[in-house]
C-alpha cells in the first residue's frame, strides 16, 4: 500500500503523532503498531475499527486497542489508512470482557474481536441503519386503489388502504410485497416512510399463575437485580422454567433494562419467539446462524443503541453489546451447542457468566439436566440453586421401561417388543418418536450374544467404560484415551460367541425398516440430512401435526418443539453412548435420555418411554431410572473427582494436524517439553501426544496433547509461559495447531 502522498493534508505539526496499537484478525499473538491516519478523527480511537495496510499490498480491518507514545522506531511504522468509527464500536464492559476472553482462551485478541462481531462489521461496514421502515399509500394511491388490476400490487395496496404497515409485519403477512411495493412506488402510488421505534407492540399476554416453586424462583431472581448472581434453575422438563424467565424478563423491562436470552441452536424456534413476543408485548430480536449477515449486524446495532430490549439468540448472541443490562438467561445451559468447536473455542454459558459479573446483573442458568460443572457450583454455594421438581399444569411424568434386547432378533436395530409397542401406540391414535442417538464418533465392538464390548483395561471406571475403537481395517482395537492397543478377538472373550459386531444403524435404515413394517403409517425423518434448511423442520413438524404417525429422528428432536400428540418415545442405539471414549459421555447420555423422555406426554395424554439396550443392568441406566438425573449427578460427580476429571480439575487440549504424522508429533513433543518446563511437575499432568479420536481427517494426521491441572491458575500460567516458544518454533509452521481451553470433546 503506497503511503498517502497529499502534502496539503498533513496533521498539525504540533500534535504529537501517537502510535495506534491495532488488534488484527491474524493467527499471531501480538498487536500491530501504526501511525494515526491523516484524518485521525475526533476523540479516543480505542475501540474503533481501522483499515490498515498489512502484508504485501494487502489490507485488513482491525480494532485499535491502545495508543502509545511514539519512540525512535515509530518513524518506520506504516500509517492507518482509515478510521472507520467515530465513537468507538467496542467499548466499556464488552471490550474489557473480550480482552478477558482472549487471555482465557490464549487466543490472539484480534481473532477474538473478529469472532465477536457480525460479518459486515468485521469487514469494516458501517453500523447499519436500525430505523423502522414502513409503507403507506400516497394521495394518488388511495384514489387509484379501488380500480387496480388483480395482482400483487393491488393486494398490497388493499392492505395499505387501512393505514401504514411496518416492513416486519409485511414480511409476515403479504407474500412478495417487496416487488409489489417497488411497482407501486414506481407509479407514485405508495411510499416508504420511517416509523417511530416500537417500545410496546401490544398488551403483554397473561400467562398461568406461577405455582409456589416458580414464585420462589421468580422472587430469587428479582431480588438479585442490580448485582451479579448466578442462579441455577434446575427444573424437570415442563416444570415451567420458561415461565420463570418470562416473569424475570418482564420485571427487567419494567426497570428499563435490556434482557439477553441464550438458547441452544435448535431451541430457537418460531414457537419460542412467538411465546416471548406474546407474553412480553414488545418486539423481540432474534439472533441465530440462519439469519443473513446484514440482519445479524442490524440486531447488533439495535442492541448497541439500546433499541433491542429483549434479544433471544444462540451462541454468538453472547457477544452483543448491552448498554442498559438487566438480566442474562441461559436456557438449557448444559447444551453442547454453547461451546464453539473451532476458531475461538469459547463457551457461551461461561462467557455469559463473565459478562454478568462485569455488568452486575443476575445470570439465570436453566436446565432439566444441568451440567456437572454448574451443579458443582450450586453445591458449593457459588450459585443459588433453585429447584422445580414437578411438571407444571396437568402433564404427568412419563413411564419409563427398559427393553432388554440381548439375543433378540433385531430389524435395523429395532426389537420385536419395540415394534409391538409402536403398533399399539398407533392403534390408540397416538404419535411415536423413534429416537436414535447418533452422537459420538467411535464405533463400538459389541457381542450380540451377551452384550460384551471391547473396553480399555486401563481407562474404564465402575460407572462407565471406555471403548476400544476398531482400527486397521477391523484388525486392531485402540484406546483413544491412553493409547493402549490390542488385536480384535476372533470370538467374544466372555461367552465365546461369534456375534461380535461393530454397532450402528442410522436413522435412514430405521426409517426404511419402519416403512416396511407399517406401510400405511405416515413416517417422517428429522435429522441434519432431512432438514438442511432452517425452516424445513417447522414445515415437517407442522405437517406431522396431531394425527397418528411416526417421527424418526436424532437429538435435533430432543427439545425445543412442543409435540403435544406424542405418546410413545422409543430410544434405540444408546449402547454406543454407554461405552464412549469421552469421560463426559455418561453425562451427555443421561441428559439426552432425560430430555428425550421429557418429550412424551407433554399435555393431556400420559406418555411412555422405552429404552432399548443390551445393558439393562448398566449402572447408568439403573441410576437414572431409580432416581432420575439428580441421582445420576450424585453418583457421577464423586467419580469424576476420584478420576481427576473436570469439573474437579481443569483441562486444555492442544491439537495439531499435518499431512505427515511426524510433524504433528514433533510439534506436540516440543509443546510437551515447553509446558513441562513451565510448570512444576505436580501441577500439570500431560497426556500425549496421542492420536485424536478421529486420527485422520481430510488427508490430515491428527494428534493431541491433553493438559490437566487441579488448579486453573497453574494451567494458565504454564500456557502463558510455553506459548511464545510454540509460536516462535519452526515446528509450528509445519502443522495446523489449535488450543482448546475447557475442551468438551476429547
Ligand atoms: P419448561 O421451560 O420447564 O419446559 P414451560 O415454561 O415451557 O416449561 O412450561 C411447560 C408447560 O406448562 C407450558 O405449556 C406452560 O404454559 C405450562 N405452565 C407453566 N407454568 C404453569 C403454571 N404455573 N400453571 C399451569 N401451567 C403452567
Ligand atoms: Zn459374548
Ligand atoms: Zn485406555
Amino acid at each position: 500500500m503506497p503511503e498517502a502522498a497529499a502534502p496539503t493534508c498533513t496533521a498539525a505539526p504540533d500534535a504529537p503523532a501517537a502510535v495506534w496499537r491495532v488488534a488484527l484478525p491474524v493467527p499471531l499473538p501480538q498487536l500491530f503498531d501504526y501511525r494515526p491516519p491523516e484524518a485521525p478523527g475526533q476523540g479516543d480511537p480505542v475501540g474503533c475499527r481501522v483499515r490498515v495496510p498489512f502484508g504485501r499490498g494487502g489490507e485488513k480491518v482491525g480494532v485499535v486497542v491502545a495508543t502509545a507514545a511514539p519512540d525512535e522506531a515509530s518513524g518506520a511504522l506504516k500509517t492507518v489508512s482509515d478510521r472507520l468509527d467515530g465513537p468507538p464500536l467496542l467499548q466499556g464492559e464488552l471490550l474489557a470482557s473480550l480482552h478477558w476472553l482472549a487471555r482465557y482462551t490464549h487466543a490472539p485478541l484480534g481473532e477474538v474481536l473478529a469472532t465477536a462481531l457480525p460479518g459486515p462489521l468485521r469487514h469494516g461496514e458501517p453500523l447499519p441503519d436500525t430505523r423502522v421502515w414502513g409503507w403507506q399509500l400516497t394521495e394518488a394511491g388511495r384514489t387509484a386503489c379501488a380500480g387496480m388490476r388483480e395482482g400483487r400490487p393491488r393486494r398490497l395496496a388493499h392492505h395499505l388502504a387501512g393505514g401504514r404497515i411496518d416492513e416486519d409485519r409485511l414480511d409476515q403477512t403479504v407474500e412478495g410485497w417487496r416487488s409489489a411495493a417497488r411497482s407501486l412506488s414506481g407509479r407514485g402510488l405508495a411510499e416508504r416512510v420511517e416509523l417511530p421505534p416500537v417500545r410496546r407492540a401490544a398488551e403483554p399476554g397473561a400467562g398461568p399463575t406461577p405455582n409456589a416453586g416458580q414464585q420462589a424462583a421468580i422472587d430469587a431472581v428479582l431480588s438479585s437485580h442490580g448485582t451479579f448472581q448466578p442462579l441455577l434453575l434446575d427444573g424437570v422438563t415442563g416444570s415451567g422454567k420458561t415461565e420463570v424467565y418470562l416473569h424475570a424478563i418482564a420485571d427487567c423491562l419494567a426497570r428499563g433494562r435490556q434482557a439477553l436470552v441464550l438458547v441452544p441452536e435448535i431451541g430457537l424456534t418460531p414457537q419460542t419467539l412467538g411465546r416471548f413476543r406474546d407474553r412480553l408485548g414488545i418486539p423481540v430480536h432474534a439472533l441465530h446462524s440462519g439469519l443473513p449477515d446484514g440482519e445479524r449486524a442490524r440486531v447488533w446495532a439495535a442492541a448497541a443503541r439500546g433499541e433491542a430490549r429483549v434479544v433471544v439468540g444462540t451462541r454468538s448472541a453472547v457477544f452483543l453489546p448491552l448498554p442498559e443490562p438487566g438480566l442474562i438467561v441461559v436456557d438449557e445451559e448444559h447444551d453442547g451447542s454453547f461451546k464453539q468447536l473451532d476458531g475461538i473455542r469459547y463457551h457461551a454459558r461461561d462467557f455469559a457468566l463473565v459478562r454478568g459479573k462485569a455488568l452486575d446483573v443476575p445470570v439465570v442458568l436453566g436446565s432439566a439436566t444441568p451440567s456437572l460443572e454448574s451443579l458443582r457450583n450450586a453445591r458449593s454455594g457459588r450459585y443459588v440453586h433453585l429447584r422445580l421438581r414437578e411438571r407444571a399444569g396437568a402433564a404427568r411424568p412419563p413411564r419409563v421401561r427398559v427393553v432388554d434386547v440381548r439375543k433378540r432378533p433385531l430389524d435395523a436395530g429395532l426389537s420385536p417388543e419395540l415394534l409391538t409397542a409402536i403398533e399399539r401406540a398407533l392403534a390408540d391414535g397416538g404419535q411415536v418418536l423413534v429416537f436414535k442417538n447418533r452422537r459420538g464418533y467411535a464405533p463400538v465392538l459389541l457381542c450380540h450374544d451377551c452384550g460384551w464390548n471391547a473396553q480399555c483395561p486401563r481407562c474404564s471406571t465402575a460407572l462407565h467404560g471406555t471403548p476400544m475403537t476398531v482400527h486397521a481395517g477391523g484388525r486392531r482395537l485402540q484406546c483413544h484415551h491412553c493409547g493402549h492397543r490390542q488385536r480384535v478377538p476372533d470370538a467374544c472373550p466372555d461367552c465365546g460367541g461369534l456375534g461380535l459386531q461393530p454397532q450402528g444403524a442410522g436413522t435412514e435404515r430405521i426409517e426404511d425398516a419402519l416403512r416396511a413394517r407399517f406401510p400405511d403409517t405416515r413416517i417422517f425423518r428429522v435429522d441434519r440430512g432431512s432438514t438442511q434448511r432452517r425452516d424445513a423442520m417447522e414445515t415437517l413438524l407442522a405437517e406431522f401435526g396431531r394425527e397418528p404417525g411416526i417421527l424418526v429422528g436424532t437429538q435435533m428432536l430432543a427439545k425445543g418443539h412442543d409435540l403435544a400428540g406424542l405418546t410413545l418415545v422409543a430410544v434405540v442405539g444408546i449402547d454406543e453412548g454407554l461405552f464412549s471414549a469421552d469421560f463426559r459421555a455418561p453425562e451427555k447420555l443421561a441428559q439426552l435420555l432425560i430430555q428425550v423422555a421429557g418429550r412424551a406426554g407433554r399435555a393431556d395424554r400420559p406418555g411412555e418411554v422405552l429404552l432399548q439396550t443390551h445393558h439393562p443392568g448398566h449402572p447408568l441406566l439403573e441410576t437414572l431410572l431409580g432416581g432420575g438425573y439428580p441421582a445420576f449427578a450424585e453418583a457421577e460427580l464423586p467419580q469424576r473427582e476420584a478420576a481427576g476429571f473436570p469439573p474437579a480439575t481443569h483441562m486444555a487440549m492442544l491439537r495439531a494436524e499435518a499431512k505427515q504424522v511426524e510433524a504433528a508429533e514433533s510439534f506436540l513433543h516440543l509443546a510437551r517439553e515447553a509446558l513441562a518446563h513451565a510448570a512444576p511437575r505436580a501441577a500439570l499432568e500431560l497426556n500425549g501426544p496421542l492420536p485424536a479420536p478421529m486420527p485422520r481427517r481430510a488427508g490430515y494426521q491428527r494428534m493431541q496433547l491433553l493438559l490437566t491441572a487441579a488448579d486453573r491458575r497453574d494451567l494458565h500460567a504454564a500456557l502463558d509461559a510455553a506459548l511464545p516458544t510454540l509460536y516462535a518454533s519452526p515446528e509450528a509452521r509445519r502443522v495446523r495447531w489449535s488450543l482448546d481451553v475447557d475442551p468438551v470433546d476429547l
